[in-house]
Order: C-alpha cells, then sequence, then structure tokens
C-alpha cells in the first residue's frame, strides 16, 4: 500500500501535524504502535504555554475545544522547604500564559478532530528502509508493510525512524523519577493535600533531588519523586515489594515533613519508575529526502515543562510548510528543519538550567524563576 504523507506515533506531536495538515486539506495516515486510544492511561497534566503549544493548537484550529479542557485554578504554584514551610505560593487568578489540561483530554480533542480513518492503531513499526528517490517502505509487527513518499517520525524517544536521519541514541542522564499518585487526596490525605495546595507543589533539596506534585482532575495527586542517582541504585530494590519500595525511596528524604514524605510511601498505586534519558543537545542531521522527525524523536530532553509543547509546536510548524509549499515537500522541509534545530537545542539549553538551578540553593533559585516569569507573562 501506499499513503502519501505517512507519521509514526500518535502522541500529541504526530496528532498536531496530522490536524493541521487535514485543516488544510491535505490527507495523511498516521501509523501508532499501541491498539488503541485507551490502551494507556495518558497520566499527568501539561501546562500549555502561549508562545509554543497554544500557538500550534491555534493552526491546528482547536483553541475553543482547548479552552473547554482547562483545568480552572490549576495553575497555582507553591514551593516548600523540606519541612514543608510554605517559601512561595502564587495563586492562579486566571490570567496565567500557562493554562493546564489533562495530557489524555488534550490528545483526545486532538484524535477527535480527525477523520475515524486517520490512526491505523496496532502498527508498531519495525523496520524502515530507503527505496531511493525520497522514498520510504515501512515495516510493522503485524506483518504490514507500506510505502511513502513523505516519512514523519513522531514516534517519541526510542524512534525507530531516527536512523535513518542519525546515529545519536538517547543517554541516561543520571537521574529517575519516581511516580505516585494518591487519589481522593482532600479527605483520604488530607495533610498531603493542603501542602500541595490546588495546582502544583515543588519541594527541591541540593544536589538535584526533590519532590514534585500536582493536582489532577477529581481530587487526584499525582507525584513525581526526583532522584539523582545511577541505574543500578534502582536495580538493588525490588520494586516488586511496594512497601519495602517505599520505604526505601522515601529514606533519601529522611527528616522532611511526614505530609511529603506521605507523597512516596502512601501511594494508592505502586510507583512506576521513569529513567530519564536525554539525546545530545544540539542534536541535528543532514537533509535526507522524504523524511523528517518531531518531538522527542528529534530532541528528547530531560522533562523541563516544554517537550510536549515543543512536540506539538514542530507538528504545526511541519504541517504549515507543507500546506505552503504544495508539491515541493523538500523545501517545506528544509524550512520545518532549520528553524526547529535552534529552537529544540534553545529548549534542551532551558531544561539543563532548569537541573542546574538544584545545585545551591534549589528553592531559592526556583522561586526566582518562578518570579520572572510572572512578570514577564
Ligand atoms: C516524567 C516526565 C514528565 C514530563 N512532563 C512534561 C510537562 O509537564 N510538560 C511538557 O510539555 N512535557 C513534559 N514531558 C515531555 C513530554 O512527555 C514529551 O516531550 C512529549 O510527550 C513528546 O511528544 P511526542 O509526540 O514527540 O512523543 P510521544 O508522546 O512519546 O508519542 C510518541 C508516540 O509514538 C508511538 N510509538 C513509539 N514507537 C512506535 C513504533 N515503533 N511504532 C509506532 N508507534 C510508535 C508511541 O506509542 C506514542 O503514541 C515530560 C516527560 C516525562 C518523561
Amino acid at each position: 500500500m501506499h499513503t502519501p504523507v505517512t507519521i509514526i506515533g500518535a502522541g500529541l506531536g504526530g496528532l498536531t501535524l496530522a490536524r493541521v495538515l487535514h485543516v488544510h486539506g491535505i490527507p495523511v495516515t498516521v501509523y501508532e504502535g499501541e491498539s488503541s486510544a485507551a490502551v494507556r492511561t495518558q497520566g499527568g497534566i501539561l501546562d500549555i504555554h502561549d508562545y509554543n503549544g497554544q500557538i500550534a493548537l491555534a493552526a491546528a484550529a482547536l483553541t475553543d475545544e482547548f479552552r473547554g479542557i482547562i483545568l480552572h485554578g490549576h495553575q497555582a504554584m507553591r514551593i516548600l522547604a523540606p519541612d514543608a514551610t510554605v517559601l512561595f505560593d502564587q495563586l492562579d487568578d486566571g490570567t496565567g500564559a500557562r493554562p493546564e489540561v489533562q495530557r489524555g483530554e488534550l490528545r483526545q480533542i486532538l484524535l477527535d478532530s480527525l477523520p475515524v480513518d486517520t490512526v491505523e492503531w496496532g502498527h508498531k513499526v519495525t523496520g524502515v528502509r530507503a527505496l531511493g528517490e525520497g522514498c520510504h517502505e515501512v515495516s510493522f509487527a503485524n506483518g504490514n508493510t507500506v510505502t511513502t513518499s513523505l516519512l514523519v517520525g513522531a514516534d517519541g524517544a526510542w524512534s525507530r525512524v531516527r536512523a535513518l536521519l542519525s546515529p545519536a541514541t538517547p543517554k541516561y542522564v543520571g537521574m529517575t523519577y519516581v511516580e505516585t499518585y494518591l487519589f481522593d487526596a482532600d479527605t483520604r490525605h488530607r495533610a498531603t493535600a493542603q501542602a500541595v495546595g490546588a495546582g502544583s507543589m515543588a519541594a527541591p533539596a541540593p544536589g538535584g533531588k526533590g519532590i514534585q506534585a500536582q493536582r489532577e482532575k477529581g481530587g487526584t495527586i499525582h507525584s513525581y519523586v526526583v532522584l539523582p542517582k545511577p541505574h543500578d541504585w534502582f536495580t538493588a530494590i525490588d520494586f516488586t515489594d511496594t512497601a519495602a519500595a517505599t520505604t526505601r525511596i522515601a529514606a533519601e528524604f529522611d527528616g522532611w515533613a511526614p505530609e511529603l514524605t506521605a507523597l512516596i510511601t502512601d501511594g494508592d498505586i505502586p510507583p512506576v519508575l521513569r529513567p530519564i534519558y536525554a539525546l545530545p543537545g544540539g542534536h541535528r542531521w543532514d537533509r535526507v529526502p522524504g523524511i523528517t522527525l518531531i518531538g522527542d524523536a528529534a530532541h528528547l530532553a530531560a522533562p523541563n515543562g516544554e517537550g510536549a509543547n515543543l512536540a506539538m509546536y514542530d507538528g504545526a510548524e511541519l504541517g504549515k510548510a507543507l500546506a505552503a509549499h504544495p508539491g515541493d515537500s523538500e523545501t517545506a522541509l528544509t524550512e520545518y528543519e532549520q528553524a526547529m534545530f535552534p529552537r529544540a537545542a534553545e529548549g534542551a539549553a532551558s531544561g539543563a538550567e532548569l537541573h542546574e538551578l538544584s545545585e545551591d540553593d534549589p528553592a531559592e533559585a526556583l522561586i526566582q524563576a518562578f518570579s520572572a516569569h510572572r512578570q514577564t507573562s
């Protein structure tokens, strides 16, 4: 089968590209490895920035739908000391430039905006090969193959498409997030709910460790416990024994307020390890006819609140470039990549800065970063 524009990956980047192409009347097929939109909960809150994510949604003609899923009040930000003293408390007065949404709801409005047969679920890419003259053949684990004259890798951190453009592979950055959830927190975990507040909470400590938490819908508190440790440190812990594992993680926060360590020890589901990987800063490649990358596939970086926003922005920019150059996808891909490389490098650098804030007085550095942002937004 031949599909003219082929996107691999129905994450936020791939779906934004598909939607912008659809808005411009360009047919597209998205091949996604997972079997349906519902197979994995798309946990997490994303703040969608007025300088990238919101611009992408406007290009996708989905601003009204986006406004409909904003979690009002959730832009509140609190920074706590390890003893839970409030060091910084910014309320959400509705004027902030980074409204919060549930990732799953954002993905769903993109899916709902596409013709039903746009996404081919259950198509996990196992191989891609160049056929010459900008054409590629994509093979899937289910035995299907397609050929395409324009292939876009929107397949995330472990992209299979990337190998055709670059030898780079993601490397562990020396930090793992331990993800935990408290459900019905206002009734079942009251002290912790009060400490976290109405939106996001960060309790950083020198050396890079810390606890972050966010309010999701329905009283759920979703936390990331950040630990700068090598892989081996985590493999030595038996995570099948939840109680022992959470006690071991909490021991790293010995002396911290119990309402904060409860985010680790009182989790309502077993903790999930999220080792953090990144591509080399400034990752780029020479132009290869008929193929490009967007989002994490192109510029995976340690989490800094930009990744999903940048993936959507990449998708929108590539979609607009393709629409502006009908019949000349090479010019569109060149324009897109020349703008994307420096944008991605800048995004990754701001991430590195954020993580370096952790060195001496991370709480004070974070407060200054938030205060500066409040003045400019
Ligand atoms: C712990 C953590 C917290 C984060 N918090 C934030 C945040 O607050 N704000 C923010 O903006 N960003 C955040 N990010 C970053 C953000 O999650 C990513 O940058 C973003 O999801 C990238 O989108 P994407 O579309 O490029 O890739 P993905 O979201 O990874 O989507 C890739 C898609 O491709 C599919 N796929 C993968 N391989 C194949 C294959 N072989 N065949 C077919 N399909 C395939 C996947 O199933 C998936 O659907 C966070 C990341 C982490 C790890």
